[in-house]
């Protein structure tokens, strides 16, 4: 069962695999286990204290930042990650970023982000279209339209709670003129805009 794994001199840490999305351009649909490493498929869920003990682990003097992501929707665990990351804070200087797609009020039914400052630092909220048709049709979150609505709300207080928001978007298909409208809606929330590859 692989929970952490090393990329582009961060340190990965894989906590789920659940997701109220179907995007059309994940990587589980299109790839039999990750392109990161072996496999982030996992048998089962591991418990707060197994992903402590892996990033333990490892000197992670050696790592830009940590990394939550999860080869799934990682708010789903938030009380675990948040248990973590206390104790990582408490022991290393590092930067803890989640990756996250931003539906927490809705999987949890509260408002998180006034838990996250001093545990997460930076926070990659999936963005992926300028418009709610647009990103219904690219992401299908079971929670509907109220999804568009939370995952903006979501990023919005992030950014006023202090924390550093990347919105994200995958660059295929989108338009040049999509992409830009995608980093004026980052702009006007005071976030910034990364495209990623589309990765076959
Ligand atoms: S939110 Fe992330 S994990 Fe969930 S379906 Fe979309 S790309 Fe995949």
């Amino acid at each position: 069962m692989t929970i952490t794994y090393e990329y582009g001199g961060s340190l990965y840490v894989n906590v789920t695999n659940r997701c109220d999305c179907a995007c059309t351009f994940c990587l589980r649909k299109n790839h039999s286990g990750g392109i990161y490493t072996d496999n982030l498929w996992l048998s089962r869920e591991p418990s707060r204290e197994e992903i402590l003990e892996d990033i333990l682990r490892r000197d992670l003097s050696r790592y830009e930042q940590l990394v939550f992501c999860g080869y799934g929707e990682p708010t789903y665990r938030l009380d675990d990650i948040l248990w973590v990351c206390a104790r990582i804070k408490e022991r290393q200087p590092l930067t803890i970023r989640m990756d996250t797609n931003g539906h927490a009020r809705l999987i949890l039914g509260r408002d998180v982000v006034p838990e996250l400052p001093g545990k997460i630092d930076v926070l990659s909220v999936s963005l992926n279209a300028s418009t709610p048709e647009r990103y219904l049709e690219r992401t299908c979150p079971s929670f509907g339209p109220a999804a568009w609505e939370a995952m903006l709300a979501f990023s919005s207080a992030a950014v006023k709670a202090g924390i550093r928001v990347i919105l994200t978007v995958v660059d295929l298909p989108l338009s040049a003129e999509e992409i830009e409208a995608c980093r004026k809606l980052a702009e006007h929330m005071g976030a910034e805009l990364r495209v990623r590859q589309y990765i076959e």
